[in-house]
């Protein structure tokens, strides 16, 4: 159930029964020579999508640019500097708990989002605690990366083993293509297995990593692996969701 396909009266029906609400956050950054600038938010997107039908919950609009400064060496790259985006997600989450959602459970696509979300969550919490002197009731954040769980994992090593790196992944792109296949893109990969390393800022990143990958090879991407690979990643988000929020 999609926020923006609602109206107002709907939604405050809903908060009768239900406090929860899924954000898809992601990022629009290169991914490679084949992957879509919108890997992350597109996988966020539909993954989140699929958890709000199978949970019947709210899914808000997806947060489409997250922090990706090291990737703005490549062009159609955007970033929201770290501070920005705990300021977006402040006034994001700040927005709903008014109307009385207190469980907010953010389905994130991009790993360079974790260390600032977490800290936005902080922020949050801090908030609450300083000035509310107790009187605010209390709000829950849970951040849940669509890849880090028993049953995408294990998908993951099935069909790519190392293969599969840390950026630019073949199951990352495989959820895109099977969410679009008409926008599958193909180009040479060379090396087919990109090298594994550090960086610091966006020119660092790109002398490092010629072509935007890190240790991954994205060639091994198909449509079918990547409908395998969201349904299960709804299946485990889903059940997780469903268990936070009916908890105290
Ligand atoms: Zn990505």
């Amino acid at each position: 159930m999609q926020l923006q396909l609602q109206t107002w009266m709907e939604v405050e029906a809903y908060l009768r029964s239900d406090r929860g609400i899924i954000l898809p956050i992601g990022s629009t950054e290169q991914h490679g020579p084949t992957g879509l600038i919108g890997t992350d938010a597109i996988c966020a997107e539909v993954i989140a999508k699929g958890v709000g039908e199978a949970a019947e919950a709210l899914v808000a609009p997806t947060i489409a640019v997250g922090m990706a400064q090291h990737h703005l060496g490549f062009a159609g790259s955007m970033t929201l500097r770290p501070s920005t985006l705990i300021a977006v997600l402040r006034d994001l989450v700040g927005s709903l708990a008014r109307h009385g959602f207190d469980r907010f459970y953010f389905v994130n696509g991009h790993g360079g989002n974790i260390a600032t979300v977490t800290a936005a969550f902080s922020e949050i919490y801090a908030e609450r605690s300083l000035l509310a002197a107790g009187n605010a009731p209390p709000i829950k954040c849970r951040l849940r990366n669509w890849w880090q769980n028993e049953a995408v994992r294990q998908l993951s090593r099935e069909f790519y083993g190392d293969a599969e790196g840390a950026h630019a992944t073949p199951s990352e792109v495989a959820v895109t293509q099977f969410a679009y296949p008409d926008a599958i893109k193909s180009a040479p990969l060379d090396p087919p297995v990109a090298p594994w390393g550090e960086f610091a800022d966006a020119a660092d990143y790109r002398r490092n990593f010629p072509d935007g990958r890190i240790g991954s090879n994205p060639g091994l991407a198909s449509p079918e692996a990547g409908r395998r690979l969201y349904e299960a990643a709804v299946g485990a988000l889903t059940k997780d969701y469903l268990d936070w929020v009916a908890a105290e």
